[in-house]
């Protein structure tokens, strides 16, 4: 085998697994730079080499392979990828490629920003929304119409009568509620996602509708796909078109003729889109003229007469000063990098998380090494890898430790995770005890986590329970702690008492029970008593918890350990949270009944929607005929205005109250 169809075999088979992991698994091994590098190596290889060129190379096809869950459906025409680039140059030699393939036209083009989502397809016949397919391997994709109707910004209908019009573009997580779902996941002690794109995509793929309509997702639309009835020849036409129809489409995009046009366009919207709702990895530069982009044609991966021009991450390499290891709620170790501090993306970055320590082996990462560090718009500070060149030979191997850096506990491997199998280990207690008094949990005024480690290393408190018997001389005795203080702290400690019955399931850390699933156990149950008794098929039959939730609900309530904490914390009276659960459980009246919220309300608007949708109710984000009630909260606008107009029910919160009391 010669040398050139060995590396060929090599990269195919790397960017076949990466693939795999990006497009089916939402969990990417690299970054997009070290993806794009390897994936120009095999272009190159094969520019070089056409015999190694193959119909079933990466090269050749796009990515990505239907779900075996989702019924798959052919494509009436083909969802492609589009060529990219990171250079101005590459950028002008395409406008000049284009222009030398159509001799003679006068070209003019659009640059749209590259949306960091996930590519869909969405058919409408005369007006009504009928399917909504993903890209998948670009000829067949995945049904996800069901999916795709719970994004309040799609319409359902839109206004215009062509018999088929197919119009595409991407699902995204908006980056302002991408944060709070990491955060929510966290808590949960389930994995976060790595950027908004890959949040997306994890949500698009959830069986259950109901619970893709629980996150925000939200839709832009910018792209042609079959169409039969609808008169338009240019880019700038159809985005017009679609808008007036009713379908979101990019708030912002230029209109250029020359070169020198289109690289301002580029720069321009790399400022603006900062401030957009979405993530956004590049501008994309299209021909505007459908006449021209026809005699242009396509590869069997990418149309010839567009270009994505991307915006390289930020990047900078610093030193790797150390590696400390810290001590996650459940155990788990992680290493973190500890960084040479280093200015990047507008923030200083002195620590970034190794994620575990088959990542370490597999980037071959060194104290003392040069590293490179990524950050890309709201994407976790991560090390990319050493730079190998610059060694002196003085690094040092990152080694696993042996014992729990809190407790001195041996550690045990735990799949390609390192675990601390104490469960009184003070790092875990102290994690444990955060999770409980945070604002989002338990709500304990004045329990900050700076506290928390206090209580915890004057062996005060060892678990939530012990919370409740502090005393004020324990409490004014701790450093820095006036009186007063202690005295708000113990004020703080006995409101807990009387939250919800939510608050404390989601308190109790359970791993995988978030926020979200711990309402609707509430909502279920109503006690934890009942709760605690659940058999893993009650909780299943719970339309919020899957498989694996269920499992660890039953495992957590089974320990003896965890039933003696219950028992201490009815003793100190937390179980009068019991009777405390939201009227909404009932509903009745909510169930099947479409809602518009508008307005300030005094609950988050999150939690209302949540509420109607436990009860079987749905939100939409527009006044329609078909909406039953609108819930009016302090200035309300256009959308009360369009429920007067229309004859829909307003309802004022304390109206909605009563109603989700029946
Ligand atoms: P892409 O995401 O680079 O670009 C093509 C896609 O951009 C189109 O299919 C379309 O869905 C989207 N798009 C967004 N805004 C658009 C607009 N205004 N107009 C037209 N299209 C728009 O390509 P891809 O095929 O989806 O994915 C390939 C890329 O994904 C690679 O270049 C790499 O960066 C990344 N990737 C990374 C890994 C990894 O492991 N990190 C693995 C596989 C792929």
């Amino acid at each position: 085998m010669s040398k050139a169809s060995k590396r060929h075999g090599e990269l195919v088979g790397e960017i076949r697994k990466l693939d795999r992991a990006y497009y089916e698994e939402a969990a990417p091994l690299v970054s997009d730079l070290e993806y794009d590098a390897l994936y120009r190596e095999l272009v190159e290889l094969e520019g070089a080499h056409p015999e190694l060129r193959t119909a079933d190379s990466p090269s050749q096809r796009v990515g990505g392979a239907p779900l075996a869950h989702f019924r798959s459906v052919a494509h009436a025409l083909p969802m492609q990828s589009l060529d990219n680039t990171y250079s101005a140059t590459e950028l002008e030699a395409f406008v000049d490629r284009v222009q030398r393939a159509l001799e003679g036209e006068k070209l003019s083009f659009v640059i749209e920003p590259k949306i960091d989502g996930v590519a869909v397809s969405v058919r409408y016949e005369r007006g009504k929304l009928v399917q909504g397919l993903t890209r998948g391997d670009g000829q067949k994709g995945d049904d996800i119409t069901a999916n795709l109707r719970t994004i309040r910004q799609l319409p359902l209908e839109i206004a215009h009568e062509a018999e088929v019009l197919e119009v595409r573009g991407e699902v995204y997580y908006p980056r302002a509620a991408f944060d709070k779902l990491n955060q929510q996941r966290e808590a949960a002690g389930e994995a976060t996602f790595a950027n908004p794109r890959n949040a997306a995509a994890g949500t698009l793929k959830q069986l259950d509708s109901r619970l893709v309509a629980k996150r925000p997702l939200a839709i832009v639309l910018y792209g042609p796909g079959k169409l039969k009835g609808v008169a338009c020849a240019s880019q700038q036409e159809w985005l017009k078109l679609i808008k007036v129809a009713g379908l979101p489409v990019p708030e912002k995009f230029w209109f250029c003729h020359t070169k020198a046009e289109l690289l301002n366009a580029v720069e321009e919207l790399d400022v603006e889109r900062r401030g957009f709702a979405y993530a956004t990895d590049g501008a994309v530069v299209k021909l505007n003229e459908w006449r021209l982009r026809n005699a242009l044609g396509t590869t069997s991966k990418a149309p010839r007469w567009a270009i994505a021009y991307k915006y390289s991450a930020e990047k900078a390499v610093t030193t790797l000063e150390g590696v400390t290891f810290q001590v996650g709620r459940t155990g788990v170790i992680t290493p973190v990098a500890e960084l040479k501090p280093v200015l990047l993306a507008g923030s200083t970055v002195a620590r970034a998380t190794l994620h575990n320590f088959e990542e370490i082996k597999r980037k071959d990462i060194r104290i003392g090494d040069h590293v490179n560090v990524e950050k890309a718009g709201e994407v976790i500070p991560a090390v990319l890898g050493a730079v190998t060149e610059a060694r002196t030979g003085k690094e040092k191997a990152i080694e696993a430790p042996e014992a729990c850096p809190a407790c001195a506990t041996a550690l045990i491997w735990d799949g390609i995770f390192l675990r601390c199998p104490n469960p009184s280990c003070p790092a875990q207690t102290q994690r444990r005890l955060q999770h409980f008094a945070q604002r989002g949990a338990m709500d304990i005024d004045g329990m900050g986590d700076v506290l928390v480690e206090q209580l915890v290393a004057s062996n005060l408190v060892k678990d939530p329970a012990d919370l409740y018997q502090l005393t004020l001389e324990q409490l004014s005795g701790l450093e820095r702690m006036a009186e007063k203080s202690a005295r708000n702290v113990l004020a703080g400690i006995e409101a807990s008492k009387q939250g919800d019955l939510w608050r404390l399931i989601f308190g109790l850390g359970i791993l995988h029970v978030g926020a979200g699933s711990a309402r609707a156990l509430a909502n279920h149950f109503g006690s934890l008593e009942k709760l605690a008794a659940a058999t893993q098929e009650e909780l299943l039959a719970i339309h919020d918890i899957g498989e694996v939730v269920a499992e660890s609900i039953v495992t957590w309530f089974a320990s003896e350990e965890n039933q003696e904490l219950l028992r201490r914390l009815r003793e100190a009276g937390v179980d009068r949270q019991a009777q405390k659960v939201k009227a909404a459980a009932g509903g009745k009246e909510i169930a099947g009944k479409t809602f518009v919220l508008t307005g300030t309300l005094s609950e988050p608007r999150e939690d209302v929607k949540e509420r109607i949708i436990a009860a079987g109710g749905k939100v939409a984000g527009s006044v329609s005929k078909k909406t039953d009630y609108v819930v009016a909260g302090e200035n309300a606008g256009s959308k009360l205005a369009d429920a007067e107009r229309l004859g829909v029910r307003v309802l004022t919160e304390t109206a909605f109250a009563e109603l989700a009391e029946k």
